[in-house]
């Protein structure tokens, strides 16, 4: 299925705001198997607007249009879409409903203007959105499926999921499906996985091996055809086979999901908990491990000793260590160590982490900008120490100094 995007609205064209919505609907609809040939952005003029959904209806199986649904008179998509296919706009009873509703019970005077978001073009499918008033219409002219849908992301996203998407796949059950899988890793750069599976990579036919890297964590997209997921899995098996071969310990998961997550499953089953000291990385780290619901079972809390007086003060670093001429410094083994090691003390955790390193933009104590000490001290174990050299601007070195921390807690 050939598809393209007409994104409608001369703010995109000014540069007032970025087109977000096409960088969704194309990558949904490539994990949907429906190929994007086209992206056209458009400003609100009738003439201009109605010349490249020509062009897409030429061209394509599915136009995708957002923006232009709402009341004001430069909202013209639905009757853009009326002159080319010659239906008329006829209102949709449920959607005026809702319309009616809502300006009754915020008592404000509904204008006939906002009558034109109940519209659809006659013959079309709603598309029900349940964030807005704009109705989306969804309709196939001369074989061509057309799907409306409104500029705002906060309407648009919602609706495509769970409207267009269904609509669009009841039309195109010929095609085999697109079955996909995630493989994540941490501990290891984007550019290093990529060249240890660079052969796989560029002899990739089927399935495709896509990967994509996030602040601290490398994700693989597996993809193939497959009528069912058995059948999917059957297919990936020998390529992810090679991958966890050669990757193994740096995989944490075959599903998408952040490593906090993983770690913080990790700890719940086997009943232990955990506390961090944080310096480089500011609460960051804490930050990422009560994103994830029910963290409090297993996380005590966290430190957030930037400054040496509160590693001395308030984890017992002593000042010797921190500071002074040929002191180890603040970013240290040495500090990573004790900051660790006091945390089982002083709080009863099962683990303790400790970050501490030069996050930039400037080097400090005369260390690199990217040196990061990662301490993990564990009851009954010997306090392990991992030396990091991070690259990137000083929010990355945060984030993969945070995502570091908990993959030496996961390994
Ligand atoms: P409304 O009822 O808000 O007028 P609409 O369907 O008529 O909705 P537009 O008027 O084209 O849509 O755009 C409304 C707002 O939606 C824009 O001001 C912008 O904030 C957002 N928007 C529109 N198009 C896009 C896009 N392609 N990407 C991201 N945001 C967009
Ligand atoms: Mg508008």
């Amino acid at each position: 299925m050939k598809a393209e995007i007409i994104a409608v609205g001369t703010e995109l064209l000014l540069g007032q705001i970025v087109n977000t919505n096409a960088q969704f609907i194309s990558r949904e609809c490539a994990a949907q198997g429906i190929d994007m040939y086209f992206q056209t952005v458009v400003g609100d003029n009738e003439q201009r607007l109605l010349d490249s959904l020509r062009l897409a209806a030429s061209r394509a199986d599915v136009v995708i249009c957002t923006g232009g649904l709402g009341p004001t008179q430069d909202d013209l998509t639905k009757d853009v879409l009326a002159s080319l296919t010659g239906c008329n706009l006829v209102l949709h009873e449920p959607s005026m409903e809702a319309i009616s509703a809502m300006f009754a019970s915020r008592d404000i005077h509904m204008v006939e203007s906002n009558r034109r978001q109940a519209l659809m073009l006659d013959g079309s499918d709603p598309l029900h959105n349940e964030t807005g008033l704009a109705v989306g219409n969804a309709l196939t002219y001369e074989g061509t499926h057309f799907i409306l849908l409104p500029g705002p992301p906060k309407e648009m996203k919602p609706m495509f999921t769970k409207y267009a998407v269904p609509w669009l796949k009841l039309r195109m059950n010929d095609e085999v499906p697109l079955y996909s899988k995630m493989l994540k890793f941490a501990g290891i750069g984007e550019s290093n996985l990529e060249h240890q599976l660079i052969d796989l990579i560029q002899s990739q036919t089927d399935p495709t091996i896509a990967p994509y890297a996030k602040e601290g964590e490398v994700t693989i997209r597996l993809t193939t055809r497959a009528h069912s997921a058995a059948e999917g899995e059957m297919k990936l098996k020998a390529t992810e086979d090679e991958i966890v071969n050669r990757l193994g310990e740096y995989l944490y998961a075959a599903q998408d999901v952040p490593i906090e997550t993983v770690v913080l499953r990790l700890l719940k089953a086997n009943k232990k908990t955990l506390a961090v000291a944080e310096s480089c990385t500011g609460g960051l780290l804490s930050d990422l491990i009560t994103t994830v619901p029910g963290s409090s079972e297993s996380f005590l809390g966290g430190i957030i000793v930037y400054s040496n007086a509160l590693k001395h003060g308030l984890l017992g670093v002593p000042m010797d260590i921190l500071e002074g001429e040929g002191a180890p410094g603040a970013v240290s083994s040495e500090t990573a160590v004790i900051l660790a090691e006091q945390l089982l003390v002083r709080t009863g955790s099962d683990f303790g982490i400790s970050v501490t390193g030069v996050a930039g933009p400037s080097p400090s104590e005369g260390k690199p900008v990217g040196l990061v000490y990662v301490g993990l001290a564990q009851k009954q174990a010997k306090t392990e120490v991992y030396t990091l050299q991070l690259s990137g601007n000083r929010e990355s070195i945060k984030h993969r100094a945070a995502k570091r921390a908990l993959y030496q807690l996961w390994k």
